[in-house]
């Protein structure tokens, strides 16, 4: 059901044309939030996702395809919200890619590419949306990090290195804003079914001669607890508590989802 709890204000949500990006985006549209919209894929994909979207939840949603290896053109995609909304009230950063290798195999392309992404652009998002925050007095930095920021999985190093660094980060900010009614916190989830999952779903049947079942139940779950997957929409229900007054004084946290993973 539509709430109108952040009617006015608007979100920018880096990786928003797929999976966790894509269900926060259309949490926060549902609360009422303008969204921008960024993220790599098919034009008319994303110009499908952008229109729907405006109409089912009657928002304002432009789209910015600012690549997040770029350091210029994050600071002008944030810009062009600025100009266009007044403030970017609400950064999610998102956008994230992965890739498994022991790491003396590891491509250093690879290893570069994923602490770019998945961590250097949220410094680059950080210092463009920050300073309208400030001046308005109320922000809400939300920065995807992962299970995998709080505790390590062999062959991910690039990606362990880079959430454990988006946590970092997530600290340093909130202390830095946290007498303003500015907050920065990261969400940490366990696996969730997405685009980015179903590849190393994939990859893992290939590499192991394993059935999708076996790969999933042996190799994915095992990790976690709960025996199931998180689902997409939880996350955007987060995010949304996140900007919401009841969370004014959530600020630095890691907050973990997923099924008890890190509570071994
Ligand atoms: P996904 O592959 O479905 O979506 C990733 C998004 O990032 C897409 O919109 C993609 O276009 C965008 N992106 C990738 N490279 C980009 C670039 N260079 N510039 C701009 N956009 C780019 O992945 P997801 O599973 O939804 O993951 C989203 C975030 O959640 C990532 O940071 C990921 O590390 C994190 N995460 C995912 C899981 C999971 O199980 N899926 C678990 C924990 C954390």
């Amino acid at each position: 059901m539509k709430n109108h709890s952040l009617s006015g204000r608007t979100a920018l949500i880096t990786g928003s044309t797929s999976g966790i990006g894509l269900g926060m985006a259309q949490a926060l549209a549902n609360a009422g939030a303008n969204i921008v919209l960024n993220g790599l894929g098919d034009r008319d994909h994303i110009e499908t996702i952008r229109s729907e979207m405006a109409d089912q939840y009657d928002v304002s949603v432009i789209y910015d395809g600012a690549n997040m290896l770029e350091p210029a053109a994050i600071a002008a995609m944030v810009k062009a919200a600025t100009k266009k909304f007044g403030v970017v009230d609400i950064l999610v950063n998102n956008a994230g890619i992965q890739y498994v290798s022991a790491i003396d195999d590891f491509p250093e392309d690879k290893w570069q590419a994923i602490i770019a992404i998945n961590l250097i652009s949220n410094f680059y998002t950080i210092k463009a949306a920050l300073p309208a925050m400030k001046t308005q007095n109320w922000g809400r930095i939300i920065n995807l990090a992962s299970a995998h920021g709080l505790v390590a999985s062999p062959y991910k190093s690039a990606y362990v290195a880079a959430k454990h660094g988006v946590i970092g980060l997530t600290k340093t900010v909130a202390l830095e804003i946290a007498e303003q009614q500015i907050t920065c916190n990261a969400i940490c989830p366990g696996y969730v079914r997405t685009p980015l999952v179903e590849g190393q779903i994939s990859e893992q049947m290939k590499a192991h001669n394993m059935s999708r079942e076996q790969v999933i139940n042996d190799i994915f779950l095992v990790a976690q607890p709960s025996k199931r997957f998180v689902e997409v929409e939880e996350l955007g229900q987060i995010a949304v508590f996140l900007c919401s007054p009841a969370a004014c004084s959530i600020n630095g946290v890691s907050l973990p989802v997923e099924g008890g993973w890190t509570a071994k």
